[in-house]
């Protein structure tokens, strides 16, 4: 591999080139303790208070992502992801272990099974460093947590016996993190299952150790086409020439790229840090994905922002710069309801002759709908015929149900169904009204 033209902090600048570049030893290096970190950056009393408390999430950052940080500015968008703050002690009201009730809707440990037709497999628990936003610091970090053959096998056989996945995302921690021998065999027995057409995997191992893109890696990657992978990138400081490169490597390798950023306070809550970073993006080749409204999760409650937040970026995003740049703003649906796309109103009003829209100037215009409309007839098109009625297609809050289902899943009406259908979102369960008709009461 190339030397990079890396940026390193003092501390580092004896470490030869190969070592450096070797993310052997970037884990095998990794900061995790106050003493660690006092040589690299001038810690905050908060950060101090947080470093020396017990029982917080694992702290573990590398090298190389450590040496992005300004060692002298405690509110470094980069320090702020990964260092501890007295905030992260801090109890918020409503905040959860498990938000997404991600443990509730596992058939077995580790599977995610929420759509149909694709599931989120958690394969590890370990990263190469932690967010301290992390969505799943319930099962990440612990060593003695990770999943063993016969979860994997489990999860494996779930999915051989239930047809209608055909998509599967790899998750975690960062599968990235595997042994390169386990994650190969992972990917050869999901290959290896006939129905399932793409494989995805979510990472931040290029973000935070791009030199574990190796060539080797690619290679290896590959072979398991159609393979997509989504990257976690949530600042312009993370798009160093590493990443650039790590990125370039998988493209080449084939493997189209995305980017899955967290609104987080602080750090990327501005509209012009956004453009920054959505443009930067898609220079390197990765189309930004799903910008996430950050999860209700406990420890994060001191980087939450308001939905409004969101919906402005949005709003100087689209249209003020590329399409492609552009990222879906969603809310992870707090006790599993899936991801919800939110955005600014466009469609100013709706009538049976004309809608009136606006763009992104404000500049408002009427769209005249036509007098007549002469359908595609469903009887005679064979997409129609071979259908699969898909939950939510019917009813307002048919998400989670299964009755609709052509062909079910095996497993999952007992897994959606499961406590007596307690945790099925309803529009009765939640202070959820629709638009117009609420009456501003709680519950
Ligand atoms: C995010 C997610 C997916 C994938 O959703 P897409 O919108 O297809 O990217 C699948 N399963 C679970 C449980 C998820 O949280």
């Amino acid at each position: 591999m190339e030397p990079f033209p890396s940026r390193r902090a003092p501390l580092y600048k004896d470490i030869p080139d190969e070592k450096w570049n070797d993310w052997r030893w970037q884990l095998s290096h990794r900061l995790n303790s106050l003493e660690d970190f006092e040589p690299v950056l001038n810690l905050t009393d908060s950060e101090r208070k947080a470093l020396s408390s017990k029982g917080l999430f694992r702290v573990d950052i590398t090298p190389y992502y450590a040496s992005l940080i300004n060692p002298d500015d405690p509110h470094d968008p980069i320090r702020l992801q990964v260092i501890p703050t007295a905030g992260e002690m801090v109890e918020f009201t409503g905040m959860m272990e498990d938000s997404l009730a991600e443990d509730r809707h596992s058939p077995v440990p580790g599977l995610v099974h929420r759509y149909p037709d694709r599931v989120l497999m958690l394969v590890t628990t370990q990263c190469a460093s932690y967010c301290r936003y992390c969505t799943r610091s319930r099962i990440v970090g612990d060593p003695s947590a990770t999943f063993s053959r016969q979860d994997f096998e489990a999860q494996l056989d779930y999915l051989r016996r239930t047809p209608q996945v055909r998509d599967v995302l790899l998750s975690g921690g960062d599968p990235l993190a595997l042994a390169p021998r386990v994650l190969e065999e992972l990917l050869t027995q999901l290959r290896a299952i006939p129905h399932i057409e793409i494989i995805r995997i979510g990472s931040r191992i290029p973000v935070f150790m791009p030199m574990r893109i190796t060539d080797e890696l690619t290679d290896m990657l590959q072979r398991f086409h159609p393979l997509w992978m989504n990257i976690h990138v949530n600042h312009p400081n993370e798009i160093t020439a590493e990443l650039e490169q790590a990125c370039d490597k998988l493209t080449r390798a084939g493997i189209p790229l995305g980017n899955q950023s967290v609104l987080l306070a602080g750090v990327n809550d501005c509209v012009h840090i956004q453009r920054k970073l959505v443009q930067d993006l898609v220079r390197i080749r990765v189309r930004p994905y799903y910008l996430y409204q950050c999860d209700l999760v406990e420890g994060a409650g001191h980087f939450r922002t308001p939905v409004g937040k969101g919906i402005e970026i949005i709003e100087g995003l689209r249209g003020h710069t590329s399409g492609y740049a552009v990222p879906t703003y969603v809310i992870d649906a707090p006790g599993g309801g899936g991801k919800i796309p939110l955005m600014p109103n466009y469609l100013v009003s709706y009538s049976d002759h004309k809608v009136v829209v606006r763009n992104y100037e404000g500049y408002i215009t009427t769209y005249e709908e036509p007098l007549s409309y002469a359908t595609h007839d469903p009887k005679t098109c064979s997409f129609c015929q071979n259908k699969r009625v898909e939950p939510g297609q019917s009813g307002v809050m048919g998400l989670l149900d299964s009755e609709d289902l052509a062909i079910k899943p095996q497993g999952f009406d007992e897994l959606h169904n499961r406590g007596g259908g307690q945790h099925r979102l309803r529009a009765d369960s939640h202070k959820w009204k629709p638009l117009g008709i609420g009456s501003g009461e709680e519950e």
